[in-house]
């Protein structure tokens, strides 16, 4: 009854809330008040199990379950309810959609989905039924620029083949929608810089999903490189490759996809390599190795080494390939450790490691800590960035330095010398707004 008097009222939601809460709790104090004269022990029935002051923002907790001495399990989850949370139009129902990001939403806490954009129809209609998007939500990629009218979405979340993703994040800006954009941002250095100039036009935000920077173990293992736990850091080895299929994939497509395991997997090695260390590399130098006889690569490259070389002095030494057993990890060689994460870049299952002298023993540790939805992780960045009106923590200017070393890279490759960038002095010079912990 009292919900049906406060929504006679035309007042913003949170008011509505904030009063339905407060007349609640007087009305609560009046009841008990009055039920106190009965001889009955009236108020321990009534009295909750939990008997802590309600908190304002609706979080609710339990006592620990497990002595204190137990692995800590952190806050329970405190998921916003529906109507507040920020709105996502998906483009693009293929693998990593469906697989992962659409599950990803029971995960977040601040952010839902509320459009679909496909080309095909059938499809859209299914999923959209799987995750309670409307009919009137689905777009096709050729009547998408009408989701300008769409209330329900405040981001559009492009995981299009990688040549698609420049032309759909101009389309989204001038819709007035902001981006999160899937990985590498775009085939150019050009095309990134067109990308970032509509958003900032359109005053929108414009965040590349390195869902890495988000993740916990990648995140403490660079609170450790940066605090020097194990001293100075003295090199790091990363590789991220997998053995790729079907030929006429899209991967494989010079003109879709802008290359080959360099963009797609390498960049996780010389993404995560920059977000550890801080840095900005100084020099780079790759060489490539591809069997053209192999029908897979017709137009792309397969194995891709490569170094780069930091204004501190440090080297990374990394690997990418499209036709060897997946391998997705790192090793960062320290002055007293060594300490990596394998698999570093999957999306579950990651496993941290270290390696250090104690007295006569060398400890090998592989710390275990409860997993978290990477994707549910950068989803409610963004929304939070959304809100309060900051930069993303991966902005467009990320994935545009990316796209710059990578530009650099096939460049060294083809003239087999190393090749010279800028010079950027100070850390985390690309980087936005930390997320929050
Ligand atoms: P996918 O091939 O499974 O899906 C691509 C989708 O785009 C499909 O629904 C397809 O129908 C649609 N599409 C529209 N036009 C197309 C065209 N001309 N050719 C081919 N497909 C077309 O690919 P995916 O694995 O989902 O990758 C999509 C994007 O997500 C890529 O940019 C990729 O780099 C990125 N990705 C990121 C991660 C990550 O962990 N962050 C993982 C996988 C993929």
């Amino acid at each position: 009854m009292l919900h049906s008097i406060l929504d006679t009222l035309e007042l913003p939601v949170e008011r509505r809330h904030f009063l339905f809460r407060s007349t609640q709790t007087l009305l609560s104090a009046a009841l008990l008040a009055s039920m106190a004269s009965y001889e009955t022990n009236a108020s321990e029935l009534l009295a909750p199990q939990n008997t802590s002051a309600p908190d304002p923002v609706g979080k609710v907790s339990l006592p620990p379950l497990e002595a204190q001495t137990e692995q800590k399990k952190g806050p329970l989850p405190n998921p916003e309810p529906m109507e507040k949370r920020i709105g996502y139009a998906i483009v693009g129902l293929g693998h990593l959609a469906l697989e992962e990001v659409l599950p990803a939403f029971g995960a977040c806490e601040k952010s839902k989905v509320t459009a679909l954009v496909s080309g095909d129809r059938t499809k859209a209609l299914t999923v959209a039924k799987q995750y309670g998007v409307p009919e009137k939500s689905i777009y096709d990629y050729q009547n998408f620029d009408s989701i300008k009218n769409n209330p329900d979405v405040d981001v559009v979340y492009i995981i299009l083949p990688n040549s698609m993703h420049a032309e759909f994040t101009i389309r989204s800006a001038k819709a007035g929608k902001h981006v999160l954009c899937e990985k590498p941002m775009a085939n150019s250095v050009a095309e990134c810089e067109q990308m970032i100039k509509a958003c900032e036009d359109a005053k929108r935000k414009l965040m590349i999903a390195y869902r890495i920077q988000y993740e916990p173990n990648n995140t403490e293992i660079k609170k450790m490189i940066r605090e020097e736990k194990y001293g100075k850091v003295k090199n790091i080895v990363a590789v991220n490759g997998q053995n790729i299929g079907d030929p006429s994939q899209w991967r494989l497509n010079k003109q879709l996809a802008g290359g080959g395991s360099l963009p797609d997997v390498g960049i996780y090695c010389l993404n995560t390599v920059r977000f550890l260390i801080g840095e900005e590399p100084v020099e780079v130098y790759a060489q490539i190795s591809t069997d053209t006889n192999d029908p897979r690569f017709k137009e792309v490259e397969d194995v891709v080494d490569f170094q780069l070389t930091f204004p501190s002095g440090l080297r990374a030494m990394c690997g990418t390939s499209y036709s060897h057993h997946q391998s997705r990890n790192y090793r960062v060689y320290a002055e007293r450790a060594f300490f990596g994460m394998d698999p570093a870049f999957a999306y579950g299952g990651l496993q941290m490691y270290r390696s250090f002298a104690q007295d006569e023993l060398e400890i090998y540790e592989t710390p275990k800590r409860t997993p978290k939805n990477q994707f549910a992780l950068e989803m409610d960045h963004m929304s939070d960035c959304v809100r309060s009106d900051k930069k993303p923590f991966t902005p467009g200017e990320e994935g545009l330095q990316d796209m710059k070393i990578i530009e650099a890279l096939y460049l060294s490759a083809r003239e087999n010398r190393p090749v010279q960038l800028k010079k950027h002095e100070g850390k985390d010079l690309f980087r936005g707004t930390e997320p929050k912990k």
